[in-house]
């Protein structure tokens, strides 16, 4: 076998950080590497389909490397053209991507409705869903759980290894071994790279070894706040909401951000640096991920582990209540006194935290903490941009609450991390191909790491194929 035979095809997050699939040929059958939708421009929806010179059913399998939707999202599109062979993940992944696509369905399904009945009254023909949950359960039907470290025969010269990527419970780079032993092609695909020491999640495995690497470069042209600063904030934010006996409400994505403030605030109640009010997570998507995080507590880090095996966050978590219900949520209206309230969605775009800002927006002693990236064009971007008065469903509200950003929490891995997880390949001088980051991003990552480590880096384009070498 030649190298030459092998090819990889970017099908999105070439220059964008969404839509992320690969097609991988050997001579040995083709792979989908992710199958993720694109989001955040109009333009996306045109963008979400399956690419015309790709056949599922000519796919000898799908390799997942976690269940964000901008990884995970066009599967059942792919399903529902025909694809039939297994889709490999880690069994939290599987249980993620279940909640998440089941989510997306929803939604998708709800937004159409919507859609329709304005499409209806404008005279224009109506749309159909990008797919629905019937699409999702056939979809979830075909994942497959692979270990962490095992290596999974797809062919007898055709091998994938799932390794720990510390940026969702699941995530993965997966390396791909083509060939025999002793002469082969190794492709690794970083997936989502989450930054060291992030809570529950172990720390992303390092590689020693690949001959071209797909690389993310989300954060390639910046660094994060550090914790230590943004901890600081968070707990002078409670302590100001104390004083003032009032409420801070978070808006949050609901897995993965949720469940990491939670342990920020059982950490910074530990250390006595605030008191334990009451944090009401309003938000049953959340309340779903917190259960998946607990029965799969086998993917923590070690300190996570010790804390929940012996029961120690729980009890310092007490003061943590779950609001499923929309009376629930509706009780927390009239609450006095200083607590915090944990709602989606993360960009306030939709969700229950929508009902909290329109009561809560405009008093004096309500301080709106914002905990993720907000995109222009959201209600969470405008409130951040400090508009006097903004609109929710339809009513005016002022904007007088404290805003608050903290900037320190981040999913993926900052520019120094990045180029720190390359060092140990770098020796071995791989060809880098710098995905998942804007052009600015990916760019400025390319010169640091052609100035650091010498090494070919491109910046591939989408449908545009490469050959390994
Ligand atoms: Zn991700």
């Amino acid at each position: 076998m030649t190298s030459a035979c092998i090819t990889i095809t970017p099908f999105g997050a070439a220059g964008e950080v969404t839509g992320s699939s690969y097609l991988v040929k050997t001579p040995h059958g083709s792979l989908l590497v992710d199958f993720g939708i694109f989001q955040g421009t109009p333009a996306a929806r045109e963008k979400n389909r399956v690419p015309e010179d790709l056949n599922p059913r000519n796919l000898k399998a799908v390799l997942l490397t976690h269940a964000h939707l901008d990884h995970c999202g066009r599967l059942p599109l792919l399903v529902r053209a025909g694809f039939k062979a297994p889709i490999y993940c880690t069994q939290a992944s599987i249980e993620m991507s279940r909640l998440i696509l089941e989510d997306a369905a929803r939604v998708q399904e709800s937004d159409t409705l919507a859609e329709n009945k304005r499409r209806v009254r404008a005279g224009l023909p109506k749309i159909a869903p990008m797919y629905t949950e019937d699409d999702v359960v056939q979809t979830l039907a075909l994942m497959r759980p692979v270990e962490y470290g095992s290596p999974l025969a797809l062919a007898p010269e055709l091998q994938a290894t799932w390794h720990d990527a510390g940026h969702m419970l699941g995530s993965a780079s997966i390396a791909l071994k083509i060939g025999h032993d002793s002469k082969h092609t190794s492709v690794l695909f970083s997936g989502d790279i989450g930054p060291r020491r992030s809570p529950f999640l172990r720390d992303p495995v390092r590689f020693h070894d690949a001959d071209i690497v797909f690389m993310e470069s989300t954060y390639g042209n910046r660094d994060h706040r550090t914790m230590n600063e943004t901890l600081d904030e968070l707990s002078s934010v409670v302590l100001e909401t104390v004083a003032r006996r009032g409420r801070i409400l978070v808006p949050a994505f609901a897995v993965g951000r949720t469940q990491e403030l939670l342990y920020h605030f059982a950490t910074l109640q530990r250390e006595k640096r605030i008191p334990a009010l009451p944090i009401f997570v309003d938000s049953p998507m959340a309340i779903e991920a917190m259960r998946i995080y607990a029965q799969n507590i086998d993917y923590f880090d070690k300190e996570a582990q010790d804390l929940i095996r012996s029961g120690q966050l729980q009890r310092e978590l007490a003061n943590v209540k779950a609001c499923p219900t929309v009376e629930d949520s509706k009780a927390l209206n009239a609450l006095e006194g200083p607590h915090v309230i944990i709602a989606g969605s993360g960009m306030c775009t939709g969700g229950r935290i929508l009902h909290h800002l329109r009561n809560h927006l405009w008093k004096e002693d309500t301080t709106v903490m914002f905990v993720g990236f907000q995109s222009r064009g959201t209600l969470g971007r405008r409130i951040v941009d400090r508009q006097p008065r903004i609109s929710i469903h339809g009513i005016p509200v002022a904007v007088r609450a404290s805003i608050r950003t903290l900037g320190g929490f981040s999913a993926h891995a900052g520019r120094s991390e990045l180029l720190a997880w390359l060092s140990t390949l770098a020796p071995g001088s791989p060809r880098v191909q710098l995905v998942h980051g804007e052009d600015e991003a990916r760019q400025s990552l390319a010169s640091a790491i052609r100035d650091r480590y010498d090494l070919v880096v491109e910046l591939p384009m989408q449908g545009v194929e490469i050959q390994a070498p």
